[in-house]
């Protein structure tokens, strides 16, 4: 456990270190929650609703057993023998008659939902188990612990089981799905603590745009704390303080109050964003809400350089239909009315999976994830770029394909474009016209970029996922996150590359990457090339800020010198040296020496 203690006054005082990711200083009381045992939806229901609920059941039983089909033929016959036993073992019991019956019979009988059922039968025979004298047996209890669990996943997995939770409280979760963290928008918290996660987890990302103070991959959190337990959460510098003292939570205030102060200065210096030797570099902003675009707009931001469209698809049980999404779409095109909007066909699967739960897959961020996803779903894609096209006649919408690894993905992304445009040209739809880019967020999408440069109007740099998939640092797991750090060399070399292809193709170059919100690293960005970066609208007036103190001239030679650096490490020291200036606004921003 990574602790220390601060206060010799105050020995229940202690604070637990982890990873900044979302600014702000907040004070308040721990709701915790385990992620595996949020709670069970325990309710009575209508007798007529009975036959519903164990339809639901029957559903949800076949859902889990199909998933663990799917995982067990994956595994194949090399697997360790003991875990495919596992897995056979927990397959049987998708076809217990005990685990079926028990749970039919208490809905019907008692009237309850399909989850408080599943999790009575589960408690029943797993009391049974472990009073058998073989230990065989008893060890058995677990498993059917596992499969309930699985089961009642398959039921509520979908929608989010956040408690109710007051705007003073500081939630405490092991990991937060970020369909769950979707909801905080409509319940605020003061304050969001994870076990796990990274800064560019998209938990981590969605805490930004709420503006939620956070600190995530705080290890075994959900231990050290406990309910209505004081905490001190300090998103600047990924602290956690549990029990503070009352000077402790003075300092804190007056901190979070400066940081306030702070960013309303920033906010005071204007919207332009030209550097001292007169480059406009323009400040985009990443949406992830479509009300968050009267934001964007209200911040004087030039566009919205990425809606990421797949939170439209979380927490409900069927994709939007192309009706909704047109309609949204369209709002968003007019609230924007002449900017322009880089709306992101869904990115689903990898950390961000909600509607299709059997795509997980063993390795999730090596699977079936955004545009593979959406090729593998091409009615679901269809919808999208139907709902896209038909909209494009309201503003001007641009889209861009997320996870492109190559040509082959490119085109079939730009084929199924095609069809469903000649689709609509068919029905006599009235249909706009639409610039098509690609993510660069692949080493091998950087390796042939002068191939997709030639085939695509525009490109957007994915800084988050490039420095997952090239530094192999999975953006979930804390234990890496010290790697995950795009100041890399190895990053680096591959951003110069993009921005010079970018040059010889004559197609712009964007970068919409958490990279361009690190305001050590964007001097760097800036420096490299980008002339167009786009950032949470919470992050819009620090860059601003920062590009307006900073000569490119200057920051392209501390990029030539960041290319010979050896580590991320030198690479931060270089900048830190190089761009004295930015000290108190990297001080006032969390930046510690
Ligand atoms: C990225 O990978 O940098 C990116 C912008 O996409 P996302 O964070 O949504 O994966
Ligand atoms: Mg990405």
């Amino acid at each position: 456990m990574t602790s220390e203690r601060p206060m010799a006054d105050d020995p229940q005082a202690r604070v637990l270190k982890g990873i900044a990711a979302s600014p702000g200083v907040a004070i308040g009381a721990a709701t915790v929650i385990d992620s595996d045992h949020l709670p069970v939806p325990r309710h009575h229901v209508d007798p007529e609703d009975v036959e519903g609920q164990i339809e639901r059941l029957r559903n949800a039983i076949e859902g889990s057993r199909q998933e663990l089909e799917e995982i067990r033929a994956r595994l194949g016959e090399d697997a360790p023998a003991d875990y495919r036993l596992i897995l056979d073992a927990h397959l049987m019991m998708h076809s217990d008659e005990l685990l079926i019956d028990i749970a039919t019979h208490a809905i019907r009988d008692e009237c309850i939902s399909a989850e408080w059922a599943v999790e009575r039968a589960v408690h029943s025979i797993k009391r049974h188990l472990e009073q058998a004298p073989d230990p065989y047996f008893r060890d058995r209890a677990i498993d059917v612990q596992h499969v309930g669990k699985r089961i009642h996943s398959q039921l509520v997995g979908r929608v989010s089981s956040l408690p109710p939770m007051g705007q003073d409280a500081v939630l405490v979760i092991d990991d937060l799905h970020p369909a769950d963290a979707a909801h905080l928008l409509d319940a605020p918290v003061a304050a969001l603590v994870t076990g796990l996660g990274s800064a560019t987890s998209h938990t981590a990302i969605l805490a930004r745009t709420l503006e939620i103070p956070s600190v995530v991959g705080v290890p075994n959190v959900t231990q050290l704390v406990g309910s209505g337990d004081r905490l001190v959460v300090d998103g600047l510098h990924g602290r956690v303080v549990l029990s503070p003292d009352s000077a402790t939570c003075q300092e804190a205030e007056a901190r979070g109050r400066r940081y306030q102060l702070f960013t309303r200065n920033l906010r005071a210096h204007g919207v332009h964003s030209v550097t001292l030797d007169g480059v406009p570099v323009e400040v985009l902003a990443n949406v992830d809400l479509p009300s968050e675009v009267t934001l964007a707009v209200r911040e004087q931001a030039p566009g919205i350089g990425l809606y990421r469209t797949e939170f439209l698809f979380m927490n409900r049980q069927e994709p939007p239909s192309e009706d909704e999404q047109l309609g949204v779409y369209r709002d968003i095109a007019r609230v924007a009315g002449s900017r322009p909007v880089v709306l992101r066909s869904f990115d689903i699967g990898g950390d961000n999976l909600t509607i299709e739960k059997g795509a997980l897959g063993l390795n999730p961020a090596l699977g079936l994830r955004a545009i593979r996803l959406a090729l593998a779903r091409p009615e679901m894609f269809r919808t999208q770029l139907r709902a896209v096209l038909k909209a494009a006649t309201a503003g001007d919408l641009r889209l861009l394909f997320p996870l492109v690894s190559g040509l082959t993905e490119l085109r079939r992304a730009k084929q199924e474009l095609a069809r469903a445009r000649a689709e609509l040209e068919e029905e006599g739809a009235a249909i706009g016209s639409v610039h098509v880019g690609a993510m660069i967020e692949l080493p091998a999408a950087v390796v042939m970029a002068d191939r997709i440069a030639a085939e695509v109007d525009f490109m957007a740099v994915g800084t988050n996922d490039l420095v997952q998939y090239s530094l192999a640092v999975d953006r979930t797991n804390p234990q890496v996150a010290y790697l995950a750090d795009a100041l890399d060399p190895a990053v680096l070399r591959q951003l110069d590359r993009v921005i010079s292809v970018g040059k010889d193709a004559d197609r712009p170059v964007s970068m919409c990457g958490d990279m361009a919100t690190d305001p050590v690293a964007l001097p760097i960005v800036a420096g490299l090339g980008f002339r167009s970066v786009s950032v949470p609208i919470a992050a819009m007036p620090l860059a601003r800020e920062i590009l307006r103190a900073i000569d490119t001239r200057q920051a392209r030679g501390v990029v030539d010198r960041a290319l010979a650096c050896d580590t991320a490490l030198d690479v931060r020291v270089l900048v830190r040296k190089s761009f004295p200036q930015l000290d108190p606004v990297w001080q006032e921003a969390g930046i510690d020496d």
